[in-house]
């Protein structure tokens, strides 16, 4: 199954995706991840990227296109992928389409991960990940059962996104208003859009996925490849 994760920064695609990545044997795909690497590497794709992230804006379309094409070339050793922050334009959903399609795949469905814009400031600025192996923790909703400790793999080094504060997510936000949120209705007109309430806790919004998710496995009779 090929799904991708639709919705505002802060919405917890990255966490729903990691839950999904394990649990339905998906891989992974998350452009932001492909970029925040090409910066720590410090690559030419890097250099040209990160300024434009701290501004919160998107980077150009072949860069994040061709990040994408790379990957989906790499193939994977999952039942499928889930893409999480990409498509955010209607350039890239088109070239996605396009992409697939060469390759004789397809998407299947896309969950749109429904919040309110003002909670998102909150949940975004107490952040943190785990520098190891990328589970997310908040300062407020979801702090590591130990202090300090990584759930996941033990890990002590967490870190914090440089984009993470009040001011760069506004701008994040206006560019999910002004570019990202024309998907809903290009995927609503292929007919693969399925809504869920991002605003429940991460277990809830999970649960709702993974029922959408089964919806699309029934009406086809068969667990889409
Ligand atoms: P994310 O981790 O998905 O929130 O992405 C962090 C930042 O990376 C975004 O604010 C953009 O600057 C950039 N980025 C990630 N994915 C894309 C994309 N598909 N198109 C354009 N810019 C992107």
């Amino acid at each position: 199954m090929n799904l991708v994760l639709l919705g505002p920064p802060g919405a917890g695609k990255g966490t729903q995706a990691n839950l999904l990545e394990t649990e339905r044997s998906l891989v992974k795909l998350s452009t932001g991840d492909m970029l925040r690497a090409a910066v720590a590497a410090g690559t030419e794709l890097g250099r040209k990227a990160g300024d434009i992230m701290e501004r919160g804006q998107l980077v150009p379309d072949d860069i994040v296109i061709g990040l994408i094409a790379e990957r989906l070339d790499a193939g994977g050793k999952g039942k499928g992928f889930i893409l999480d922050g990409f498509p955010r334009t209607i350039a890239q959903a088109e070239a996605l389409d396009r992409l697939l399609a060469e390759r004789g795949k397809k998407l299947d469905v896309v969950i749109k991960m429904q919040v309110d814009d003002d909670p998102l400031v909150k949940r975004i600025a107490g952040r943190f990940t785990c520098a190891d192996c990328g589970e997310g923790y908040h300062d407020a909703f979801k702090t590591p059962k130990v202090p300090d400790v990584c759930d996941r793999c033990g890990s002590t080094q967490f870190v914090r996104r440089r984009d993470d504060t009040e001011e760069v997510v506004r701008s994040r936000l206006e560019a999910y208003h002004a570019q990202t949120e024309p998907l809903i209705d290009y995927y609503r007109t292929q007919g693969k859009l399925k809504c869920v309430d991002g605003m429940a806790e991460i277990g809830a919004v999970h649960r709702a996925i993974g029922r959408a998710l089964d919806g699309v496995k029934l009406k086809s009779g068969k667990t889409p490849g």
